[in-house]
């Protein structure tokens, strides 16, 4: 069961010597015998010491990994594998509070926000634990001569690393593990350095659930340390990644010298379209939570919001009403909306942007500044902001801000807009608001975007996939592609006769 949690309580995960890392099964300190230290962005608190893996602790991993690929996890049958992949998700559940306490702590989502994925992260363990003994090649009718059987076989792809951000991290590392386990590959996990915890923490719960060693193995520390040896380790046979497009393309890089495969789920500007006769409401405070849920830190945020003209100053007002009306603090508290931004430089990335929107001479309607209260002045707030009078070329309407911040701008007509949502060198998420259902199929399939939303935004389930086009990445997380991305097709043919 989980250990009580609240904000008085020390968590007995926090106390004592250092986070190690998991290696074939043993928690190993780095190689180096390095940490680094991880705090909590509400108060700026330490919260442990965490050991700061490097080249030398991937590669003890890679080969670990590797042995659990060749080993007895490569006779696991499907059926046994699914169900791992169900006690997994049964110890998640049972521990699922503690897992969002850690994240709500490592990285400053509301514990409202974080105990609410319960529901979905549990239910796509079993979404995959199902895929696992759903896993088909094909059949073909061939035109040669004679009796030839040609088939097609699915194998896993092998040994995995899976680099992760901070924005969600008990998210991403079920969205990592879960095909990894249904497929029959093994994985290195490298957590972000901002927010290992949760994932340690389910790297644990994963060898209680059963996992065999070395199937999943966790090497914490730096991008340019842990994250950049994995990309680039010849034992590594895929990379999926999630995290920004500078990190994206390095990955791509470092990853041609054994062409390995590649997923990557990247940044995104999305744009959010609101037609005049939506519900003028429930679209204005979607479009502002679009933006300012998980404080903006959410790739496929709806951070520019197009609003048809006759509905422009009512939907720019609503969504300010929105901004001032949501409570800004540490995510322990119950009454929280939204918590801090995850760092110090990420703030302050924020709030050069928000200044960067008034040189440009946008028209700031609510928040624009850093939060200094009492309540706040040791962690890294930022008030919700809405600018209005946005043109296209400006940053704020162009760059990924990933802080909450709205870019609002008024357009004419369909065809206007589709040229100016699609004019953008990312492709994520895309959300239309309208009552007209010709309307929302006509824009829905001109809109370049991995997926779009129609009245309503931001919605995820295990059945439907999740992924981006352009700058975005390619590849897709959930969804029954998911798994082909863990597979290689191996053609088979038989000359029968
Ligand atoms: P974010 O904006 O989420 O911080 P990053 O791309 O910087 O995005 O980080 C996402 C993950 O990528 C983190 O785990 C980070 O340590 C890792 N990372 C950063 N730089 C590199 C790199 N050059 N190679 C591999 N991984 C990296």
């Amino acid at each position: 069961m989980s250990p009580h949690i609240d904000a008085a309580t020390p968590h007995p995960f926090l106390g004592g010597t250092p986070k190690r890392l998991l290696i074939g099964g043993q928690w190993r300190p780095a190689a180096s015998g390095r940490t680094f230290d991880t705090h909590n962005p509400a108060s700026g608190a330490r919260l442990a010491a965490v050991a700061e893996g490097d080249a030398a602790d991937v590669d003890a991993a890679v080969q670990a990994a590797r042995a659990a690929f060749e080993g007895p996890w490569s006779r696991f049958k499907p059926d046994e594998r699914q169900a791992l992949l169900l006690r997994l998700a049964d110890v998640v559940e049972a521990h699922h509070d503690e897992l969002a306490w850690l994240d709500t702590l490592d990285m400053g989502a509301p514990l409202r926000h974080t105990r609410g994925s319960r529901r979905h992260l549990v239910g796509l363990l079993r979404w995959f634990a199902g895929q696992a003994t759903a896993l088909y090649g094909q059949t073909a009718q061939t035109s040669l001569n004679g009796d030839m059987f040609a088939a097609t076989l699915k194998e896993p792809v092998g040994v995995v690393g899976s680099i992760i951000p901070w924005n969600g991290p008990l998210w991403a590392t079920v969205f990592k593990v879960a095909p990894v386990l249904a497929t029959g590959c093994t994985l290195v996990l490298k957590p972000s350095e901002e927010a290992p915890l949760a994932p340690l923490r389910f790297a644990e719960l994963a060898l209680q659930a059963g996992v065999p060693e070395g199937v999943i193995n966790v090497v914490t520390g730096f991008g340019r340390g842990a994250g950049a040896a994995l990309a680039a380790h010849a034992g590594v046979d895929k990379v999926s990644f999630t995290g920004s497009v500078a990190t994206g393309q390095a990955i791509v890089r470092a990853s041609a010298g054994n062409l390995k495969r590649l997923s990557l789920e990247l940044g995104g500007k999305s744009p959010h379209i609101l037609f005049d006769d939506a519900d003028i409401a429930a679209a204005a405070r979607a479009a502002a939570m679009g933006v300012f849920a998980n404080a903006g830190q959410i790739c496929s945020a709806g951070t520019r919001v197009y609003v048809q003209r006759r509905i422009h100053d009512a939907v720019v007002d609503a969504m300010a009403e929105v901004a001032r009306s949501l409570h800004v603090g540490d995510g322990l508290d119950p009454v929280t909306d939204i918590g801090p931004l995850v760092s110090g430089p990420q703030m302050q990335k924020v709030l050069d942007y928000m200044a960067g929107a008034r040189d440009e001479r946008a028209r700031l309607v609510a928040g624009g500044e850093r939060l200094t209260g009492p309540a706040h002045r040791h962690g890294h707030f930022v008030a919700p902001t809405v600018f209005a009078d946005v043109h296209d070329p400006m940053r704020i309407a162009r760059e990924e801000i990933f802080g909450p911040v709205a870019a609002v701008m008024p357009f004419d007509d369909l065809d206007e807009v589709v040229r100016r949502a699609n004019a953008s060198p990312y492709g994520l998420g895309a959300g239309v608001w309208t009552r007209d259902v010709g309307r929302a199929h006509a824009i829905a399939r001109r809109l370049q975007a991995g997926s779009v939303w129609v009245n309503c935004y931001n919605q995820m389930d295990p059945s439907m996939p999740f992924g981006g086009v352009k700058l975005s990445g390619y590849g897709r997380e959930s969804g029954l592609q998911h798994l082909d991305e863990y597979l290689h097709v191996k053609g088979l043919w038989i000359q029968a006769t």
